[in-house]
């Protein structure tokens, strides 16, 4: 349980909110479209604890917040298209997918595994000043708990979150109230991934052409929902789950009393565990090879530990 500190927009309030968001604490803060449950999108264990501060049943890739599009082409690359929108509705509710930066030292939970990172330079005052005092990435999905409304208040934060992280910082109530318009860039065209606070019409003007609903292979002509994404980050080696020891030839990974040859967390850490899943899954991926074998240790069904089994059997899935 934290004491969740109420930070007023002030220079003290903003330069604090930034010192704890550096430590790796975790603060929400005010934007144009709603609040967002801010963690610094480098660190593993921040991350970790965004998803177990929502209660969220699954990881979906998270989008970075940055001050202003020369700190975004740091962690992304811009296609001309992507630099075209960004000149011109930055800041603002859109949201860009965009191919992530070799080195760029974003936590692979953040992007869900992916080699995109969603970015997105808000233009609301408080939040732009507290992304300067930062100076990095801030994760910030909207804070509330996963199920309930979006929050545009501080207040509204506080009566989800109170307890679960170390600050809000009180930024007044947010003007645009849903969530930001997002675009994704893939195969030298735009597509909509999901409808938001910039009207898709605008981003046609600007672009003088019609942009596509985004639609999942599976289902041609359905749009893809928040959440919903097309490809995941699947190992190549076929994956078990609920394993107590290893089978001839497979890499085991332990957690808790289930030693492994690598763990998701010795001590039995939940939030350790999720903070370093993609890692794992590429490292066993690495030491089993294209034809291996992966067996995962049982992880309990509480906390974070819903989310890692979601990820766990989309990893076990059979693939076609
Ligand atoms: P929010 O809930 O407003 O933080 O938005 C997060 C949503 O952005 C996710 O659920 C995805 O739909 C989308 N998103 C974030 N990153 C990516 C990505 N790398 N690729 C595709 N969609 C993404
Ligand atoms: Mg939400």
């Amino acid at each position: 349980m934290y004491q969740t500190e109420l930070l007023a927009a002030t220079d003290h309030g903003i330069a604090r909110a930034a010192g704890l968001l550096r430590e790796g604490a975790l603060v929400a803060f005010p934007s144009e479209t709603v609040y967002g449950l801010g963690g610094d999108a480098r660190q593993d264990r921040t991350v970790a604890r965004i998803f177990e501060a929502k209660g969220r049943p699954g990881f979906n890739p998270l989008i970075a917040h940055l001050p202003d599009p020369e700190a975004a082409a740091r962690y992304v690359d811009f296609p001309p298209l992507a630099r075209q929108l960004a000149g011109r509705f930055w800041p603002g509710p859109l949201t860009l997918v965009l191919p992530l930066r070799e080195g760029a030292g974003i936590s692979p939970l953040a992007t869900s595994g992916l080699t995109t990172l969603a970015v997105r330079v808000p233009a609301h005052p408080v939040a732009r000043a507290l992304l300067r005092a930062f100076g990095g990435p801030l994760a910030g999905p909207s804070a509330n708990p996963s199920g309930r409304v979006s929050p545009t208040r501080a207040a509204h934060v506080m009566a989800g979150l109170s307890g679960r992280i170390e600050a809000v910082l009180d930024g007044g109530a947010c003007e645009v109230g849903v969530e930001s318009t997002i675009l994704g860039f893939a195969d030298g065209g735009v597509q909509l991934l999901r409808p938001g606070g910039l009207p898709v019409e605008e981003l046609e003007v600007a672009l003088g052409q019609r942009i596509a609903q985004h639609t999942t292979p599976k289902e041609p002509g359905r749009p893809m929902a928040p959440g919903q994404l097309g490809s995941h980050y699947a190992p190549g080696a076929l994956v078990r789950l609920g394993a107590r020891a290893a089978e001839t030839g497979e890499i085991l990974v332990g957690f808790g009393p289930v030693k492994g040859d690598l763990t998701l967390s010795e001590s039995g850490d939940l939030v350790e565990a999720a903070a370093r899943l993609f890692h794992i899954l590429r490292e066993a991926d690495a030491l089993a090879g294209p034809d291996g074998r992966i067996a995962f240790a049982p992880i309990p069904e509480t906390g974070l530990g819903h989310a890692i089994n979601d990820r766990l059997r989309r990893a076990a899935a059979p693939r076609f």
